[in-house]
């Protein structure tokens, strides 16, 4: 369809005395409801429902965004520039299988809908696009920039990736070739030693610096006033670095951190070095890698600047796909008793993961996604029980970024009978991240714009409007391993996922939670 941009009106209006549009905002008053239970001496429980009364107030002016992205010249950094920019030009290009065009499918955002409500007349469902529910962003309007170590241009770099059909490279190559990466910091320790000779673009020094984090901010402040935006969000898609140790001292506390950066400690990573830089400039900072970019001092710096960050690791095929059906399984009753996951793949990313120490954090990041759900079935599980959850990946260079995927899920069904389901997924992987990279972009920066405020009878009220947390759980539905706030529970299970996002978005402009009990037309 054709591009819709920030100049478009909203598309639905909400009738109701708790929500008032003004020119800037939409101010909605919003009860929550929720249920708390008790345990009684009985070993049984009391449910009591509860209320809370929100008010939230949207910002519906949408500001000129920019994405700027570490690890621009890889193959998730060029594939979502060209995709962005055959969007924007409504490309389209021949392939061997007829004509195609430009699309953002894989986007919850752009490719997805929520149901608005049940049409008056016909009792129809009445569904609009994700990207009308609140006044977000368009891709098609971002500005693109970022960093790589690698000095190759975005054209080049593209066909280095070999993801995009050279029908539509062609056409986008003038424009891509201008586009060149901002040198980067390189911390050799932190990524797989065959990623070396990429490294020809870097700021100089090889651990970590104030004066590090200061060029970062400035490229930030750069881009800003270049492409005189308001506000610029910045995601790491560069290489999946090791894990960094966490030591009592240097990266516990927002203070120690910052000292640990000053005397460059050899265990503060690149990742970390971007995420204080884009916390310090105000600029929300998502991580799409495994590793452990958010020590508890970076956590605690974006708290103190009420800064916004979110990860870890895009979740776009085979955790995906394990969230979806292992959610399904266990909620169906069927107690799953092991995964084995294999994958190869032979893009960069799969030679930067053949090395053991930056495997080690993707495989971390990929075996605590059933927890969850495996946790809330106490009728399947005892406490502490888990299925078996093997995690393989191997480099494979001839199938490029055609990344292959085999799962085995084992299941134990009705009266020690078993279900075994076998998975083959084969995708290009760059195709799959680049729309959560959007998403990430999108969601992240409209929840810049809403705040809220409580009144409640239990001491929750607050007298002014806060934002949200600085760590945006909400991004949860594109991330492997959810970063959450301190303390609170993490959600892997995708439905949920799903369900807060569209939820959240709903109650922010005073509508009721999607619910799926179609009353009106069950009770006639
Ligand atoms: P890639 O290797 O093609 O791209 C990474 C880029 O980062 C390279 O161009 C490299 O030169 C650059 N780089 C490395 N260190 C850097 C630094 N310190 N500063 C700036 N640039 C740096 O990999 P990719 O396929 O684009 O994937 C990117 C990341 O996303 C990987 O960590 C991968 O694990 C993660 N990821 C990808 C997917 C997916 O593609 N489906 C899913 C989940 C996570």
């Amino acid at each position: 369809g054709a591009a819709t941009t920030s100049t478009n009106k909203d598309l639905f209006t909400v009738n109701s005395p708790n929500v008032v549009y003004t020119d800037n905002e939409i101010n909605t008053k919003y009860t929550y409801r929720t249920t708390l239970v008790n345990e009684t001496a009985d070993g049984k429980f009391e449910a009591i429902p509860k209320e809370v009364l929100y008010d939230f107030k949207v910002d519906r002016k949408i500001p000129k965004t920019g994405m700027m992205l570490v690890g621009w010249g890889g193959n998730n950094g060029t594939t979502v520039t060209a995709g962005i920019i055959a969007n924007r030009r409504g490309l389209s290009w021949d392939t061997r299988e007829g004509p195609r065009a430009a699309n953002y499918y894989g986007s919850v955002v752009m490719g997805s809908t929520m149901k608005l409500g049940t049409n008056a007349k016909t009792a129809k469902d009445v569904n609009i696009p994700f990207q009308n529910v609140l006044p977000m962003v368009h891709p098609n309007d971002l500005a693109i920039g970022g960093w790589d170590i690698s000095g190759m241009n975005l054209s080049a770099a593209m066909d280095r990736a070999g993801v995009l059909e050279p029908t539509l490279k062609a056409q986008i190559k003038k424009e891509m070739t201008e586009m060149v990466p901002l040198p980067s910091i390189y911390y050799p320790d932190f990524i797989a030693a065959n990623q070396e000779d990429r490294a020809d673009n870097l700021i100089p020094g090889s651990k970590a610096s104030l004066a590090h984090v200061e060029q970062i901010r400035k490229d930030i402040r750069d881009f800003k006033a270049k492409h005189g935006l308001d506000k610029v969000i910045v995601q790491w898609t560069a290489n999946t670095e090791r894990f960094a140790e966490l030591i009592e001292g240097v990266n516990d506390t927002a203070e120690n951190l910052m000292k640990a950066i000053e005397n460059g400690h050899e265990e503060v990573a690149p990742s970390t070095v971007f995420a204080v830089a884009s916390i310090l400039e105000g600029a929300p900072f998502i991580n799409g890698s495994p590793q452990n970019t958010f020590v508890p001092g970076a956590i605690q710096l974006a708290e103190q600047h009420n800064a916004f960050i979110g990860g870890d690791d895009f979740k776009s095929g085979q955790t995906k796909m394990k969230s979806a059906l292992v959610d399904f399984l266990i909620s169906a009753g069927i107690k799953l008793t092991s995964i084995a996951s294999y994958n190869h793949l032979g893009n960069n990313d799969g030679k930067n993961l053949s090395s053991h120490k930056q495997f080690r954090s993707k495989e971390i990041s990929k075996s605590n996604v059933v927890d969850d759900m495996v946790e809330a079935n106490s009728v399947l599980y005892a406490p502490g029980e888990h299925p078996d959850h093997t995690v393989v990946i191997k480099y494979m260079p001839a199938v490029g970024d055609n990344k292959r995927a085999l799962d085995e899920y084992y299941a134990e069904i009705f009266m020690g009978g078993h279900q075994t389901i076998s998975l083959f997924n084969v995708c290009e992987d760059s195709l799959l991240a680049s729309p959560l990279i959007i998403d990430l972009v999108i969601i992240a920066e409209m929840m810049t714009r809403i705040q809220w405020k409580a009144h409640s009878t239990d001491g929750a009220t607050t007298k002014d409007f806060g934002n949200f947390h600085s760590v945006l759980s909400i991004l949860s539905y594109m991330l492997k391993a959810p970063l959450t706030p301190p303390g609170t529970p993490v959600i892997n299970a995708l439905a949920k996922q799903r369900a807060a996002l569209t939820n959240i978005f709903r109650a922010c402009v005073g509508l009721e939670p999607e619910s799926d009990m179609t009353l009106e037309h069950k009770l006639f």
